[in-house]
């Protein structure tokens, strides 16, 4: 039984385990072992992890101190967080929440295990998530749900839940997750913590499991919008192993944290205001509008009127590349294979039949439908049409602003069970996020305050491109003003 504890815990942020280690009051071996104490303690119950390993975490704590001692530690090496398991991380089981990948130990590390690996941090372990990036409930993973901290019977969003929730119920620090339809943006905004999706080709999809590979992106996920941009700064950067990487000269997206807001223009979309959201996530969206102008911005109207068919247009996209990526996975290689089985066709069969879970196979099924001869014109390429417009939509708006805002999220966390019987009620969870994705755009979601049951909302800020430093400044100077951010669930005991 999950029960919740007399009080509130409080949170604990990258920048705070960075100081205590560089001040010399702790070292990387302790604060390691105490989240491990912790994930012991409560992932049986939430479900956070699907691997940790102890003795890895701590071999790498030891590392990082003895790098320290050396005087060569940099600005988060001992600190801890944790990865989402659809990151290749060497010498760990990688499941990406699939029985597919059930078995498979990863070879090599994803570019961004490599570079927190480089920087000195301590991976705490491998965070569950809903089968190959595909649901907003942490419910398709073929590990088990994913528990909301907030309320246990609730789930925490997805596809990145165990990554939100294992930061939302201090299991870890930060945690890496990725978003192609909104996976970063709306588990974070259900449990009340901070996540980033950067502009698409930011940061490296080298190592990190193929889902539609046009919209996918990775990024981090913390309590503070400062923690996000220390760890963004970790991550980004050119790769030549990944085509799409884009080569741009480094810098720091903390840089402008502290500028007043004076005078920013923010636009407010037609279309996110209307009547799609739930009443306490509008009323804590329009506080924290309000909040905005305090802090001295204006806020613009503007519209994207193509907004209403960014689910549609996802949704034959997404699975169209999924259909394709997936096809690798067929049991001769790695992975899954089918205990007993005929010919080599009849292999693959099984070995699918067997390792995808449905919500899987239903989107292989509609990208393969949409990919073929005879529909390729009609949905496929129509899709595609729109996904310009839609970015045509974001250009023209942010010619009168500098940042868009709305919801992340239509409503507050579910209930676990709620919406998995019906795969469109699901798949409108996004309604506000996928455009972003379709456009390229960079997207944030932080805590903004509580709707009913005393559960977290979350205030969505859209960038132009590569307009992260900015968007970190926005989102760091109303958690100045605010303390949302710093709310965290009561706890729960097992
Ligand atoms: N919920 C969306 C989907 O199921 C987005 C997932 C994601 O961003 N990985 O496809």
């Amino acid at each position: 039984m999950l029960v919740a504890a007399p009080s509130a815990m409080s949170i604990t942020t990258l920048q705070q385990i960075a100081n205590r280690l560089a001040a010399g009051e702790c070292s990387s071996v302790e604060v390691t072992q105490d989240y491990i104490n912790k994930i012991n303690e409560l992932n049986k119950s939430l479900g956070c992890y699907i691997t940790i390993d102890a003795e890895r975490s701590l071999t790498q704590a030891r590392a990082a101190d003895a790098r320290r001692a050396a005087g060569k530690a940099g600005a988060l090496t001992g600190v801890p967080l944790a990865h989402k398991d659809i990151f290749c991380a060497k010498g760990w089981l990688t499941t990406c929440g699939s029985k597919m990948l059930g078995n498979f130990v990863a070879p090599y590390d994803a570019h961004v295990v490599e570079r927190c690996d480089t920087e000195g941090m301590v991976t705490l372990g491998k965070t569950n998530m809903d089968e190959f990036a595909m649901g907003s409930s942490n419910e398709t993973s073929h590990f088990g749900p994913v528990r909301n901290p907030w309320d246990v019977t609730r789930v925490p969003g997805g596809s990145s839940g165990g990554s939100a929730a294992a930061v939302a119920a201090g299991l870890a620090p930060a945690a890496t997750g990725t978003d192609t339809g909104g996976s970063i943006r709306q588990p974070a905004a259900l449990t009340g913590i901070c996540g980033l999706k950067p502009t698409y080709g930011l940061v490296s999809r080298y190592g990190m499991i193929a889902f539609a590979s046009s919209l996918d992106q990775a990024g981090p996920m913390a309590h503070t919008a400062a923690d996000l941009g220390l760890l963004l700064n970790v991550m980004a950067g050119h790769d030549p192993r990944d085509s799409t990487s884009l080569q741009r000269p480094a810098e720091d997206y903390n840089r402008d944290l502290e500028k007043p807001l004076k005078g920013l223009r923010i636009g407010l979309p037609r279309e996110f205001f209307g009547d799609g959201m739930s009443a306490d996530v509008r009323r804590a969206t329009d506080a924290a509008i309000a909040e905005y102008q305090k802090l001295g911005a204006q806020p613009v109207e503007v519209s994207l009127p193509n907004m209403g068919l960014s689910v549609p247009v996802y949704y034959v996209l997404a699975p169209a590349e999924a259909s394709s990526n997936l096809s690798r996975f067929d049991g001769v290689r790695y992975g899954h294979r089918a205990a007993e089985y005929g010919d080599l066709l009849d292999m693959y069969k099984r070995s699918r039949a067997g390792g995808f879970g449905a919500e899987v196979k239903r989107r292989i099924l509609i990208g393969t439908y949409v990919l073929s001869h005879g529909y390729y014109d009609a949905y496929y390429i129509r899709a595609q049409k729109l996904r310009r417009l839609i970015a045509q939509d974001f250009a023209q708006a942010f010619k009168a602003c500098d940042v868009i805002m709305g919801p992340t999220s239509p409503t507050t966390a579910f209930r676990l069970g709620e919406k998995s019987a019906d795969p469109v009620q699901m798949y409108l969870s996004d309604i506000y996020t996928i455009a972003v994705n379709l456009a390229g755009l960079p997207g944030m979601s932080i805590p903004c305050g509580f709707g009913e049951g005393g559960l977290p909302v979350g205030l969505q800020i859209v960038g132009n491109y590569f307009d992260e430093a900015r968007m970190l400044n926005v989102a760091h100077q109303y958690q100045l003003a605010t303390d949302w951010h710093r709310r965290a669930p009561r706890g729960v005991t097992a």
